[in-house]
């Protein structure tokens, strides 16, 4: 597979980049095949995720977010989580010589061998479970390698974020979620959720957890994002955070800007909605195009890729390289300039390298730290499976 020049990428971090398993926890591409009878194969010129560009990018593996709106729930958030899952699948199945279905570690390592991008899910909200742990074993079956324990809003066992709390945390048949899926050998996923069901995540779970996609409170204060506190306490339980990419997340310049004027933040979302209907993958898309219309019109401030390297920085001083990775939320966020898509991603090598970060140390936060989570994940789930049988 040639690998296209990138002339402001130095030869060692190109090197580097490609002879590292890259990771991306989090994207909503999943979406594009639902509603746009997307094509994964074909390189697109809107949106940031498709075969050839995950190849210009290096990508070693991807996590397609299973996701439907918090405001849908029961059995047709079933239904929708499992067409999602039948339509990633079905991509899989059509590009076999570029895809595999992936949902451990030594299923990424074979994909890798073999030449082949692994594609793994995470079911995007807690809701999509319908209150039914039988329904959450039936995803596992399918494939689905992590939970996200909400969205943005609080459903009916887990508090989040981004809405009022009513469970005071996680509630007890949340905690029976959780050690659920510890046995199955699901990634607990604590992105999204309010910082009480973070910390009881923390104490109930019996394998380590992570945030797929979410970025430093210190850098950028949204409730999304995890304290220092926050990431040192998933450090400490041999977890990861996974920097989201999204502009108001990594920026507190973007984040104050769009804070300040309300009326442009509601009228970008009415504005998607009017040009969009019910097509949630053209929403996410039509919302990156608007902000950035609105950058070149000098009403909301620039972002650079760049701030996504100091996240990753932060969050690598105050808890260890061995304690970050990447949760890109492509595809379903606004990216900022020079990260349009999967294809700029052997930029962060190469910044990372300037920094002075080690190779070893690049390679864990590509995909290394990733792997070994998973791993420990499943290292619990043998032992949990062990002890009942
Ligand atoms: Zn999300």
């Amino acid at each position: 597979m040639p690998i296209p020049s990138q002339p402001e990428i130095s030869e060692i971090a190109r090197d580097l980049h490609f002879r590292s398993i890259v990771i991306d926890t989090h994207a909503d591409t999943t979406q594009r095949l639902i509603y746009d009878g997307f094509d994964l194969g074909e390189r697109h010129t809107d949106g940031s995720i498709d075969i050839p560009r995950m190849r210009e990018g290096g990508v070693g593996a991807i996590f397609l977010a299973i996701w439907t709106l918090g405001t849908v729930t029961g059995p047709e958030a079933v239904r929708r989580a499992l067409e999602q899952i039948a339509a990633v699948r079905r991509q899989v199945t059509l590009h076999s010589d570029d895809l595999v279905l992936a949902t451990t570690a030594d299923d990424i390592r074979r994909a890798r061998a073999a030449g082949r991008i692994a594609i793994l899910m995470g079911l995007e909200g807690g809701h999509m479970m319908n209150h039914d742990l039988a329904v959450l074993r039936q995803y596992a079956s399918l494939g689905v390698s992590y939970v996200t324990l909400t969205h943005t809003r609080t459903t009916d066992w887990a508090d989040a974020s981004t809405d009022k709390p009513v469970h005071n945390g996680l509630s007890e048949f949340g905690k029976q979620v959780i050690v659920e899926m510890n046995r199955l050998g699901m990634i607990v996923d604590v992105s999204h959720v309010s910082d009480k069901a973070f910390q009881d995540v923390l104490e109930v779970s019996r394998a380590p957890v992570f945030a797929s996609h979410s970025s430093c409170r210190a850098l950028c204060n949204a409730t999304r994002n995890l304290s220092d506190e926050m990431i040192k306490a998933l450090a400490a339980k041999g977890g990861l955070v996974q920097i989201n990419f999204h502009v108001g997340f990594i920026s507190r310049q973007f984040r104050e800007a769009e804070k300040g004027q309300l009326e442009l933040a509601t009228w970008i979302e009415d504005e998607a909605k009017r040009r969009c209907g019910e097509n949630m993958a053209c929403r996410l898309l039509e919302s990156d195009r608007i902000v950035r219309t609105l950058v070149g019109e000098g009403k909301l401030p620039r972002v650079e890729w760049t701030e996504i390297v100091r996240h990753i920085d932060h969050a690598a001083k105050i808890a260890g390289a061995d304690r970050v990775g990447l949760g890109s939320d492509f595809d379903g966020a606004e990216m900022p300039y020079g990260m349009e898509d999967a294809s700029r991603l052997p930029r962060i090598t190469d910044a990372l390298l300037r920094l002075g970060y080690s190779e070893s140390d690049v390679q864990k936060i590509l995909g290394g730290n990733m792997l070994r989570l998973m791993q420990d994940v499943e290292a619990v789930a043998e032992s949990m499976r062990g002890n009942t049988e």
